[in-house]
């Protein structure tokens, strides 16, 4: 299967680790197949939009047969590339980037946090969840070729800089939780979590 090859709208791609996960499931609980109705129930995605994604992917359900589990299970893994762990390093290790350390996207993942790095020199030298935190005035020295993605949990004022240092290696992307909007050249891809404004926004549908 050429998964590569295969190309996705990002709206489907985005999707691929829901499904993922829960046909990963379904395998270990050693079920054959799966119906876009049983599918759309768990993911909370309609069986129209679920049948449109798989037929992306050449997965063609049969009707009153649904899915192979195991054919959509290779197929997700290979686009998700999840025989490969993509390594991570994670700036500033305040609340959030400790929550983060603590938690570190093993379950169900393709990623794992492997270095953190801050200015504190309480928290220099010491590892949280067993992620070393060096000193950030040592980032270019410290982050090698492997770590492709970098997670920004800085105060919103040096996140600008700290991306600009990031961008000299091999960084690819960059998940940035700070309401900073900072720009990066165009070969890294950059993906804003502001919490703060998720919340606010959810509040204010609540209100409508
Ligand atoms: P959070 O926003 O995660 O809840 P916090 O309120 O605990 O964090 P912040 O002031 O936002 O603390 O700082 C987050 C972390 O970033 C702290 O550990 C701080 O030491 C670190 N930090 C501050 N400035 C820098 C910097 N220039 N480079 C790297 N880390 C930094």
């Amino acid at each position: 299967m050429e998964s590569e090859q295969i190309k996705i709208p990002q709206a489907t791609a985005k999707r691929l680790p829901l499904y993922y996960r829960f046909i990963k499931n379904l395998s270990l609980s050693g079920k054959q197949r799966v119906s876009s109705a049983e599918l759309s129930e768990a993911v909370k995605v309609d069986s129209a939009t679920i049948r449109r994604d798989f037929s992306y992917f050449g997965a063609l359900g049969k009707k009153g047969y649904g899915y192979n589990v195991n054919y959509l299970l290779t197929f997700f893994s290979e686009a998700l590339n999840q025989h490969e762990v993509m390594k991570v390093a994670l700036i500033g290790v305040g609340n959030l980037g400790t929550a983060f350390l603590r938690y570190n996207f093993i379950k169900n993942n393709n990623t794992e946090i492997v270095m953190a790095f801050d200015i504190d020199p309480n928290k220099i030298g010491t590892d949280i969840g067993g992620v070393p935190i060096y000193d950030l005035e040592k980032l270019e020295e410290i982050i090698t070729d492997e770590i492709q993605i970098a997670i920004l949990t800085v105060p919103a004022g040096v996140a600008q800089s700290i991306a600009d240092r990031l961008t000299e290696k091999n960084i690819r992307g960059i998940l940035n939780f700070t309401p900073a909007r900072i720009s990066v050249p165009d070969h890294i891809r950059i993906h804003h979590i502001d919490l703060a404004i998720e919340l606010q926004t959810l509040a204010y549908f609540l209100q409508k």
